[in-house]
């Protein structure tokens, strides 16, 4: 959820009233010994500074282990030095969440929920008897453990207590609050250990404990990479298969478009085609915030900013950070882009297009990610080509060669889907048209087959013209043309029929007569029987309307003289 200006000030403002005034009030009520060990804290302070920059990663969740530098402080030093230390360890914390500019306000949120959680465990330490600075193992092991779990306790409460004020809701108890009470189990005993040996050995306690913590968590580290690793590759193999099932490009398109910005939670995402030959740029699909966006840029724009060098290389580019990029003209990315990656996306050694992701995260884009990205990109250069084919070849078997219209066998199947859609009363009526070229062996005789063909090419633009989508076309068999309209009845049905009569009567066709010295040029006319059937009116049955326009056509239209229209 995105947070307003007014918001954030307020927290900022709460933040400036609050946190010093508590840290001095604590300060009076439980001043820290006078007899500081500075190099020990200082030593336990960076400690904390390092552990706060290596979150353990389980699941994909980073966890900050810095209770056990916390605890070990605390029972040192007492109650407002941890407070000193654990505000300091927020500053790697936040810089490792990577917040974005609407995120800021979570750095004075962080520094409160911190304090409350080191106030009222240190408070309720101190209250039920626990004494700093204590070197009776069984009191701090005890009052350890019961540190421990309040600062766990309070820290779950206000997670969820903020995740409600903030409006990011989740269940009370989830699998990321198991862990962090897991980890307490951890913390505990290691942050105890600490404590004893800068008891008793002093500042090299930091490194004697600190080199194993650091290499636990940095195995847990890759332990959490790994698994997210396995988790992403399964998924990038299912989505392959998805991408693989789709049989259309628009379709291909669309699932790529909706699944990439899943995949990874990116900002912006935009497929950039490249014209083959040309090599003109464009934004064929975009997404921004969320949602698909309509989105114009024109070729001069794409061209000359951060895809430049990858219009060169046809390699991909990262950049981590707006100052990486920000010299080279790019305005319609969003404002608060930082990380970018760019992709090409090529087949057979040819960059066919472009693919921009953008984050407003810093170094955003991990290297393994970038890797499973490429992989399915390949897939979807395969899946796009594989469904491009398909299309092709689903295209010439349902049109004719010549005129591009449907053929016989589409308009066959289509007639009998169709009049399953009126028996069951998705449409009120469905005519059928049929139209026949008067005297077309003359022409072919006269002028040659080219011009022939000409003349049926100028009828199928007629008929494409003027009907558009309120019927389909198909060239029946040689010189005769069918024409289905749902939704008319016989009588609208004639009436098309008839205007399309006159248009055809009326249209001068150009022609270039093969068999004619002389004659390069020439202009003929020529004329169309129509027949006219209507379903339900004269039949439920699909062949028999067919048979019924034809009927129609050649009785009364061909018989009658031609150039006519008749009904059924
Ligand atoms: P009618 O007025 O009775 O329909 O006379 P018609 O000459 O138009 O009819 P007929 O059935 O005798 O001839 C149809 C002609 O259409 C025969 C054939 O040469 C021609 N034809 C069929 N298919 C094609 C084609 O694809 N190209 C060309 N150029 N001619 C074709
Ligand atoms: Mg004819
Ligand atoms: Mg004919």
């Amino acid at each position: 959820m995105e947070k307003t200006i007014g918001f954030q000030v307020l927290i900022f403002i709460s933040w400036i009233a609050l946190v010093p005034i508590s840290i001095y009030a604590i300060y009076v009520q439980f001043p820290p010994a006078f007899n500081i060990d500075w190099p020990l804290l200082i030593g336990l302070t960076i400690l904390g500074l390092v552990t706060a920059s290596c979150p353990a990663n389980i699941n994909g969740v980073p966890y900050f282990l810095i209770q056990w530098v916390g605890l070990a402080v605390f029972l040192r030093f007492g109650l407002f030095i941890e407070i000193i230390v654990s505000q300091i360890a927020i500053i790697p914390l936040i810089y490792r969440l990577k917040l974005t500019r609407q995120d800021i306000y979570r750095i004075p949120w962080n520094s409160m929920m911190f304090l409350m959680v080191s106030f009222i465990s240190g408070f309720v330490f101190l209250k039920l008897g626990g004494t700093i600075h204590s070197i009776d193992p069984i009191h701090m092991v005890g009052y350890g453990l019961l540190y421990i779990l309040v600062n766990n306790g309070v820290n779950h409460t206000l997670i969820k207590l903020s995740g409600f004020l903030l409006g990011n809701r989740t269940p009370f108890f989830t699998m990321e609050d198991a862990w962090d009470y897991l980890i307490g189990c951890y913390v505990l005993p290691m942050g105890i250990s600490l404590y004893f040996l800068c008891e008793y050995v002093g500042i090299i306690a930091i490194i004697l404990l600190g080199i194993p913590f650091y290499i636990s968590t940095k195995l847990l580290q890759l332990y959490g990479i790994s698994n997210k690793l396995n988790k992403e590759l399964s998924e990038a193999a299912h989505f392959g298969h998805q991408l693989a099932d789709r049989l259309s490009s628009e379709e291909t398109l669309d699932l790529f478009m909706e699944q990439v910005p899943k995949m990874v939670s990116i900002d912006g995402f935009y497929m950039i085609d490249r014209r083959k030959q040309t090599g003109i740029l464009s934004i064929l699909k975009a997404y921004e915030n969320g949602q698909t966006i309509m989105k114009n840029v024109t070729h001069k724009e794409l061209s000359k900013g951060i895809l430049e060098e990858t219009l060169y290389t046809e390699e991909k580019i990262k950049f981590k950070r707006r100052m990486e990029w920000e010299s080279k003209s790019s305005d319609y990315l969003l404002p608060d882009t930082q990380s970018i990656l760019v992709l090409p996306l090529s087949r057979n050694h040819e960059m066919e297009g472009i693919l921009i992701l953008t984050s407003k995260k810093k170094n955003f884009f991990k290297d393994y990610q970038v890797k499973i990205l490429e992989l399915v990109c390949s897939y979807f250069t395969v899946s796009l080509e594989k469904a491009r084919y398909v299309e092709k070849a689903k295209h010439k078997s349902e049109r004719c060669g010549l005129t591009g219209l449907y053929n016989y066998r589409y308009f066959d199947e289509h007639l009998t889907i169709t009049m399953e859609q009126l028996k069951r009363r998705m449409i009120s009526n469905l005519s059928l048209v049929m139209l026949d070229i008067d005297y077309f062996k003359k022409i072919n005789d006269n002028y040659g087959h080219q011009s022939g063909n000409d003349i049926l090419c100028g009828i199928a633009d007629i008929l494409r013209r003027e009907i558009g989508e309120h019927g389909t076309i198909a060239r029946y068999g040689g010189e005769e043309f069918v024409i289905l309209l749902p939704g008319y009845s016989k009588a609208a049905a004639l009436h098309i029929a008839e205007h399309l009569r006159k248009t055809i009567e009326q249209q001068p066709f150009e022609i270039t007569p093969d068999l004619m010295e002389n004659v390069t040029h020439l202009v003929v006319h020529v004329t169309a029987s129509i027949g006219v059937s209507a379903a339900l009116e004269d039949t439920d049955d699909a062949p028999a309307l067919l048979r019924n326009a034809d009927q129609a056509m050649y009785i009364g239209a061909k018989k009658k003289g031609r150039n006519r229209v008749a009904g059924y």
